[in-house]
């Protein structure tokens, strides 16, 4: 099968969060079991380049606000097998030349640009693709698009399948935009309208004209069909259930995994008896690159995450208190992309910048966070909600034991300890701080005063298999 792969993200040349891993770990599968997969990404001026290697393909023209535009077509492979398109922009408005690949004010018209240039570029090529996956609002209108007449024949045999990321970002814009793109806005105006508001909805977009929609966990495919979850697009995902699919992350875990993972300081698998100590290592090595005390009997608790409301902003912060008063150690690396945020957080960090058990790193790096996964005994994910969630996924992974709220996909990754007898972790129900502590206490307890049922804890949380191979069948058999 010929499959176009098209999103903002993709790990780890231009990662904010789970998009990104999920983009990389699905194409790779799916390449593994035999398929052609392109990628197509924007060709952001922050791009990591250190793992691309850029070979200019031609130059293409693209239809915005009734002008073509021209762009370069650019390809690199990443890791030795992935092929990368980015689409370089020569629009006068330099859309992905700003700095970052979010939080710009034109946002809606970067990525609309963005999606209406995939297509035009496709299309110039002369080999439609057999299906087109677009992730999140940002790629959406794509479904839409396809059945413009000027791309409708082109596209006549090509199916579209959206995944819904996070239902919190749903790209709300103005019939005018949609024009922008070549679209009539206004003959979409009632159909693709938000259901309290005259905006235009591009994510509803996307769900009504996709052949088919997935969200990333069976739970949270739930979740989002009552109002808290599905922030007014409840209805038409009810409306549209029959082609609604929830399929669980995966993980890529031949970039995920404490036995080949090259930013690690000392590798280790649960195979071997002495794992425990080899683990250790990094747990040490990281301590004392964050001049921290180093303690045989503390756990080292840690949590990597957008500093966002989803996340569980005061039960993160609260960890702070906790780890002190429990005789724990706590390292959170987050960003915040709410300037407000941001600053409590800076302030939070230099209080604590020479506390011996105690780090706030506020950068988005992912080295950094390949160690602290490889160093923590506990990671917590306090989130109030959680589509999928690939932190506790990874944690598992390296023998973090993950202490989660019970939600999305959450709850259907981590399976308390205390309550099955193979268990991956600890939850809790209530997102507030009774109920974070009540799952954290078993855990610091547990650590510190049954040495062996930890470590069987740890080899079964390590041996779960959230590899990408069963979803990546889950989405072929939706592509067939
Ligand atoms: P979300 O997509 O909502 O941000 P996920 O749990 O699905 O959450 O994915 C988060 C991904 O981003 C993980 O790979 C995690 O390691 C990574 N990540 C989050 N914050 C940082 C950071 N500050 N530095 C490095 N990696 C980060």
């Amino acid at each position: 099968m010929y499959i176009v792969q098209i999103a903002s993200e993709i790990a780890p040349v231009a990662k904010v969060g789970g998009l990104a891993d999920v983009m990389m770990g699905l194409s790779r599968e799916l390449k593994w079991k035999g398929h052609q997969v392109d990628i197509f990404v924007p060709k952001y001026d922050c791009l990591d380049t250190r793992y691309l290697q850029f070979t200019p393909k031609k130059k293409t023209k693209s239809y915005f606000q009734g002008t073509w535009h021209d762009n370069t077509i650019v390809t690199s492979k990443l890791n030795g097998d992935l092929l990368l398109t980015f689409i370089d922009a020569h629009h006068p408005a330099r859309f992905f030349e700003r700095g970052a690949i979010y939080g710009s004010i034109d946002d809606i018209d970067r990525f609309l640009y963005f999606s209406r240039a995939c297509l035009d570029y496709l299309k110039s090529e002369g080999t439609p693709p057999n299906v087109i996956h677009i992730h999140d609002w940002e790629t959406a209108i794509i479904a839409l698009l396809v059945k413009d007449p000027y791309f409708e024949d082109f596209f006549s045999k090509t199916k579209v399948v959206l995944t819904i990321h996070n239902m919190d970002y749903q790209g709300r814009c103005s019939v005018f935009n949609l024009d922008a793109i070549g679209l009539p806005g206004a003959q979409y105006k009632e159909l693709l309208q938000h259901t309290d508001t005259q905006d235009v909805n591009l994510l509803k977009a996307g769900i009504i004209f996709a052949d088919a929609v997935a969200t990333v966990s069976p739970t949270y495919a739930q979740e989002v069909l009552k109002p808290e979850g599905g922030k007014g697009l409840q209805d038409v995902l009810n409306k549209y259930r029959k082609k609604f699919f929830g399929i669980l992350n995966g993980l890529d875990y031949s970039y995920w995994n404490p036995e080949v993972d090259r930013f690690m300081v000392q590798k280790y698998s649960s195979d071997t008896v002495d794992f425990r100590s080899l683990k250790e290592k990094n747990k040490w090595h990281l301590l004392d690159e964050f001049k921290l005390q180093k303690s045989k009997n503390k756990p080292l608790i840690a949590a990597i995450a957008r500093l966002v409301p989803q996340k569980g902003i005061e039960l993160l912060k609260n960890t702070l208190t906790y780890a002190q008063e429990k005789g724990a150690q706590y390292i959170l690396l987050g960003t915040a992309p709410d300037p407000a945020v941001h600053k409590e957080f800076s302030e939070l960090a230099e209080r604590y910048a020479s506390h011996p058990d105690i780090r706030i790193i506020l950068r988005s790096e992912e080295a950094l966070a390949h160690r602290l996964y490889a160093a923590s005994d506990i990671f917590i994910v306090p989130s109030i909600f959680e589509p999928c969630g690939l932190t506790q996924l990874i944690a598992m992974k390296y023998g973090s034991i993950p202490v989660v709220r019970a939600t999305g996909g959450l709850k259907d990754t981590v399976f308390d300890v205390d309550m099955i007898e193979h268990g991956n972790g600890f939850t809790f129900d209530s997102p507030d701080i009774k109920g974070l502590h009540s799952a954290l206490d078993r855990a610091v307890k547990m650590y510190k005063e049954k040495v062996e049922k930890w470590q069987k804890l740890m080899v079964q949380a390590m041996k779960y298999d959230y590899s990408w191979n069963k979803p990546a069948d889950q989405y072929l058999d939706i592509y067939q």
